[in-house]
């Protein structure tokens, strides 16, 4: 049971955003990228994870800082006798190790990504016997991509490969030991630590004058969009989007970019920049949004809580 189920986080979100509207420099662009596939990675393992049918709770994305040091764990699953960390990488292509170091084939270096999952396994080992909780913890890299190839892979190393995942997790069905109280405790008590946002948000710089105007498509991300009556089409993927809804999601992806700017008619009409009348955009608007101030000063601030 997914106790805590996993969501783009703003950073991604935002590069989302700035990817369809500037050219993205270089460094930030590849960073997008990595985010991109590390998050479609994720979900890829969480698919997986639906065909568990033992007791067990599944936290994603937990954010923790121990001992002056923030640790990542992309999933953590809480089984009666043992919690399971897992680290989800969806490298693609041919690898090697060599003296405990790892290359791609074109002999480029990346980081040892056991390092990482040693660094975050003992911290939470630390963690927990604060915590006076006793179970086993056993970690694992996991590569869940297919396309992916490790040369040379000791086999001793903790690693799940993409075609034994479904032998794993066959594994953990079988086991029938029920959780306790104990369990759910220790699962709230890691909600409770978790950090909302990572400090190490890498976002380039940006101004709502250099960012291209226009809704961008809920599918491919295009902001190639035409109005058909009450339908926002895109031109790239020919999806369907309510105008309304399209409206409200941009506005939502504006306050995120923006979050100290005001939001009036005037300035959500430049960004959406569509051929609906500023009218319409304000009817919009106060369907979940309330005019607060006057004249010059007034804007709209958020007045029912939008489900994400
Ligand atoms: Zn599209």
């Amino acid at each position: 049971m997914f106790v805590k189920t996993r969501k783009e986080t703003i950073e991604l979100k935002i590069l989302r955003s700035l990817n369809a509207r500037m050219q993205l420099p270089k460094k930030d662009e590849n960073y997008y990228s990595y985010m991109e596939k590390g998050f479609a990675g994720e979900q890829r393992f969480d698919n997986w994870l639906e065909t568990l049918t033992n007791d067990c709770l599944i936290l994603n994305d937990l954010l923790i800082e121990i001992n002056n040091t923030v640790i990542q764990i992309d999933t953590l699953i809480i089984t009666a006798d043992t919690l399971y960390l897992f680290e989800v990488k969806n490298y693609e292509g041919d690898y090697f190790i060599e003296s405990e170091r790892w290359f791609t084939l074109a002999k480029t270096e990346i980081k040892n990504p056991l390092l990482q999952l040693k660094r975050s396994e003992s911290l939470f080992q630390r963690l927990l016997q604060d915590l006076g909780f006793t179970s086993s913890v056993e970690s694992s890299l996991v590569f869940v991509n297919r396309d992916f190839y490790l040369y040379q892979a000791p086999l001793n190393v903790p690693i799940l490969f993409s075609h034994q995942i479904e032998r794993f997790l066959g594994r953990l069905n079988m086991r029938s030991s029920k959780l306790k109280e104990k369990h759910s405790r220790l699962a709230d008590h890691l909600l409770s630590l978790h950090l909302e946002e990572s400090p190490y948000s890498r976002v380039p710089e940006y101004s709502f004058g250099e960012l291209e105007k226009g809704i961008m498509c809920g599918e491919c991300l295009s902001l190639v969009t035409v109005i058909d009556d009450k339908d926002l089409i895109c031109s790239s993927c020919d999806f369907v989007e309510d105008v309304d809804s399209a409206v409200l999601s941009s506005v939502e992806e504006f306050t995120m970019l923006f979050p100290d700017e005001k939001i009036t008619t005037n300035l959500i009409h430049e960004w959406c920049n569509v051929p609906v009348s500023k009218k319409a955009i304000r009817r919009v608007l106060q369907t979940k949004y309330k005019l607060v101030g006057h004249g010059k000063s007034a804007g709209y601030v958020r007045a029912i809580t939008v489900d994400e």
